[in-house]
């Protein structure tokens, strides 16, 4: 399916901020021109949501989750970024396995199978995309994703 990805992702981030049961403030920084993109909207919403539920589940202590929208050749890059907990360097590359959850004891008390982002993975991947992490422990986390795209011309055909 054709979707526009700003539209998209705002309604998804602005689902999240209206149930504001959490403690966290959203900053935005997405790019006014539209972007459109051929994905599986309800794998793509799995996605996100997982990724928002992550940060707020992990930043405790509240602070900022940032989204950032950019072009990279030919590809959207998504960045979800949050002043949480964080992980540390070790485990950072090891959160997209099954199961993987980087303390065990910490996290059983939130809840959660360990699967969120093993399954991320595979949708973006199958989306043509790439997903990674990058993390300071005790400072922040920020999950980066991209997503093969094509410029609006402006509704002229050729
Ligand atoms: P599930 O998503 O299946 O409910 P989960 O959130 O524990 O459970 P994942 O989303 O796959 O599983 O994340 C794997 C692990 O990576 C988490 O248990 C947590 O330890 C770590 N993690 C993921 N996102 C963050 C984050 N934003 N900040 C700190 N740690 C994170
Ligand atoms: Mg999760």
């Amino acid at each position: 399916e054709m979707v526009e990805f700003n539209v998209f992702f705002n309604r998804i981030i602005d689902r999240f901020e209206m149930s504001k049961s959490h403690k966290v403030d959203f900053e935005r920084h997405l790019p006014k021109e539209q972007y459109f993109v051929e994905i599986d909207p309800d794998k793509l919403t799995q996605v996100i949501d997982n990724i928002i539920s992550n940060a707020l589940k992990y930043s405790p202590k509240g602070g900022k989750v940032r989204f950032d929208m950019t072009v990279e050749e030919g590809s959207l890059l998504i960045q979800i970024s949050d002043q949480g907990m964080g992980i540390p360097k070790e485990n950072v590359d090891r959160i997209f396995d099954r199961f993987y959850r980087v303390d065990r004891a910490r996290s059983r008390e939130m809840g959660g199978t360990g699967l969120g982002l093993a399954i991320s993975k595979e949708m973006i991947n199958a989306h043509g995309g790439v997903i990674w992490a990058e993390s300071k422990f005790g400072k922040g986390t920020n999950i980066f994703f991209t997503l093969p795209f094509e410029m609006d011309d402006g509704g002229e055909w050729d």
